[in-house]
């Protein structure tokens, strides 16, 4: 579930705006990357495609050699249930603890109430929060929460993680403290993509960086995976893998 292609990708809004033009990018299962660049770049658009929260207007993007732009919308629920996804504004309920707003994902997928402190647990552990399970979001540092929104985001052990300035907020410290936390969860085979505009964060990390300029491609500081041309087999299986 972790290899993900970009082949081609245009976006045109409906205003005619394009904000991806013909991006074509290849991601294995359990690499590293950023996608830099300003506002406006397409950054948000490149992820909200992968995500299926919007369809390319061209191209295809496979996830595990799956094209996820014919998939149905009944299907994209299940499809996203893969993919954690951390956001600048980590959109916590108010109302919940820290331990129940991660708890949320897995009693969505219908996991056991006894299953669930097991995995929620350890994962509040990690982002070093065990001690403030019972504490509202208002309760929290805005470091504090976005923890808590990246804990969420992987407690359901999803094979792509993707995040949209996930360090926008955050000071140097702190976003270094994100990262590594993105590193450990790379480091167990999670395929990681970062969308920023903080070049200092995406020098120090030394990690493949794709730049957008104006809804193009203009960098990919990593070699193709496949020669030029041969993404055009890959794009013919079903959406049954979903
Ligand atoms: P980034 O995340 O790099 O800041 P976005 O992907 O959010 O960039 O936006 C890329 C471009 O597409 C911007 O010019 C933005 O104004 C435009 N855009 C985004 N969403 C829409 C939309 N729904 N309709 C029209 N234009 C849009």
């Amino acid at each position: 579930m972790g290899s993900v292609e970009f082949q081609r990708v245009t976006k045109r809004f409906e205003n005619g705006h394009e904000a991806l033009h013909e991006v074509s990018a290849a991601f294995a299962e359990g690499s590293f990357a950023f996608i830099e660049g300003h506002s406006g770049a397409g950054k948000s658009t490149f992820l909200r495609l992968l995500l299926g929260a919007d369809a390319p207007t061209r191209g295809n993007i496979l996830v595990n050699g799956v094209n996820i732009a014919g998939l149905r919308a009944r299907r994209l629920p299940r499809y996203r249930q893969h993919i954690g996804v951390v956001f600048q504004e980590h959109h916590l309920l108010g109302h919940r603890t820290a331990f129940e707003n991660v708890a949320l994902p897995l009693r969505v997928a219908g996991m056991r109430e006894r299953d669930i402190g097991r995995r929620v647990r350890p994962v509040l552990e990690k982002v070093g929060l065990l001690d403030k399970e019972r504490f509202l979001p208002a309760q929290l540092s805005t470091g504090e929460q976005q923890r808590v929104g990246i804990a969420r985001a992987v407690v359901t052990r999803p094979k792509l993680l993707l995040a949209d300035e996930p360090t926008g907020n955050l000071d140097p410290a702190l976003a270094a403290n994100v990262m590594r936390l993105f590193l450990d969860f790379n480091s167990i085979g999670t395929t990681v993509i970062v969308a920023s505009h903080d070049h200092a964060l995406i020098d120090a990390m030394a990690k493949r960086v794709i730049e957008l300029r104006q809804g193009r491609l203009i960098r990919d500081s990593d070699p193709p995976l496949r020669p030029p041309g041969a993404e055009r087999t890959a794009s013919t299986r079903t959406e049954a893998a979903f």
